[in-house]
């Protein structure tokens, strides 16, 4: 395993031992969350890169040499991560760029890349015997602890809902067996509950942006780009961001994998966010410091990325700094539209949020941000199954017929002239 050598707040670099805290730093607060950083010196002798490929463990858990768990320790049998990596030659032709890579996270257990953290997490929970691990949310985070958790009998889990969440969202919860409170209150009102239950009961909150665990979990994406590209890396990663969490991970993979020496460069990475809810790409624009981002009304039909104070603000900012990246905005519009024709050019069925990358990539090849001859990654971070009303909105209907051939042939001809 990688021993953890601190727990370091990305606010003011405060330093903590591994049991010292346990989600963000007492001295910065919600800002200051935490990453958990090894003695990479320590681990590029004692683990090689040869043999993490040779591994035979065809999910997230062949990175335990890399990830702040013991190697005996129980995971939850759920199959997360090792997602395709497709190489899309009409992508890229489409975007005019040299080479376009689609990872497909929708493959996952639930259908996100959620996943990832909530299998980290849970694993971390049953090291330390914590028996009920929660969340506030009722996207694809509650599902992904909702869904690993359902494999893990020793762990109980509980999801702090407002009351005037889908009920379609949180119909999928109760299947899987998770304990939903549906909280009279605003989704801000049920966070909070969470995190007061978990420290006055002794759970563990898996919630965004908080547990730094999740940062590892999902850091797992950035590691398997880079080894199915045999240890190298895309000019550009491009990732769409909500509450800030899944470019936060992005960054942190690539991060371990330079200081290891295993990549030779660090990837730009974009971050694209709805038009409606870009409060990211607006502090980014500006300069702004992750402390003075204020809270923004946020409206867009990408639901999964619909964020009014993204909890993962301050890691979100570096990852895109650091790696000389950039964020960019798209409209609903551009990203409807980015939905089937994204389908029709892989074969890889997204939800909004995720085909958001798509649109995002058009806007950043159009603006000069990436060039003609670069190579590109666009992570898909939810499966359009997620979504399928919003989908139905991206297409026509389909061709409505008599029951003979004949009709067949006359919708035919009618189809392809078109
Ligand atoms: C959560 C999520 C995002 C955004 O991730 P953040 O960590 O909130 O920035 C994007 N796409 C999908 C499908 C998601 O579930
Ligand atoms: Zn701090």
């Amino acid at each position: 395993m990688a021993e953890i050598k601190e727990l370091k707040c990305v606010i003011g670099g405060c330093s903590y031992s591994a049991d010292e805290v346990t989600y963000t730093c007492p001295v910065h607060g919600e800002v200051g969350t935490l990453d958990i950083l090894y003695d990479y010196d320590h681990l590029k002798q004692t683990i090689d890169r040869d043999e993490i490929s040779a591994s035979r463990v065809m999910t997230s858990w062949r990175y335990k040499p890399l990830l702040p768990i013991h190697p005996d320790s129980k995971v939850p049998p759920l199959s997360v991560g090792w997602t395709p990596l497709y190489d899309t030659p009409r992508i890229a032709e489409e975007l005019g760029i040299r080479q376009a890579w689609v990872k497909d996270d929708g493959a996952n257990p639930t259908g996100s890349l959620k996943d990832r953290a909530s299998t980290m997490v849970l694993a971390r929970a049953l090291e330390k015997g914590i028996s009920t691990v929660s969340t506030a949310s009722t996207g694809n985070a509650a599902a992904a602890l909702a869904g690993l958790g359902a494999s893990v009998p020793e762990i109980d889990i509980v999801i702090f809902v407002p009351v005037t969440a889908p009920e379609a969202k949180i119909a999928q919860l109760l299947v899987y067996g998770a304990t939903v409170m549906l909280v009279e209150g605003s989704y801000d009102d049920a966070f909070d509950l969470c995190m007061e239950v978990c420290e006055a009961e002794g759970w563990y909150s898996r919630n965004t942006g908080v547990n730094p665990f999740t940062t590892e979990g999902k850091k797992t994406v950035s590691l398997e780009i880079a080894e199915q590209l045999n240890w190298s890396v895309p000019d550009v990663v491009i990732v769409s961001v909500g509450d800030g969490s899944i470019i936060s991970g992005t960054y942190k993979g690539f991060h371990d994998l330079n200081k290891l020496g295993w990549i030779d460069k660090m990837p730009r990475i974009i971050g694209v966010q709805a038009e409606g809810s870009s409060v990211l790409a607006h502090a980014w624009k500006n300069n702004m410091k992750a402390e003075d981002i204020v809270r923004t009304e946020a409206i867009t039909l990408a639901d999964s990325i619909s964020s009014e104070l993204p909890r993962d603000r301050a890691k979100a900012l570096r990852a895109v700094r650091e790696t000389n990246g950039q964020y960019v905005t798209v409209s609903d519009a551009e990203i409807l539209e980015a939905l089937p024709k994204f389908a029709q050019l892989s074969g890889v069925f997204a939800e909004p949020a995720a085909v958001a990358t798509y649109a995002g990539t058009q806007r950043a090849v159009q603006s000069g941000v990436i060039n003609s001859d670069e190579s590109v990654c666009l992570l898909m971070t939810g499966s359009g199954l997620k979504d399928v009303r919003r989908a139905q909105e991206s297409v026509a209907k389909g061709i409505r017929i008599q029951p003979n051939i004949d009709a067949v042939r006359s919708a035919l001809t009618q189809v392809r002239t078109q």
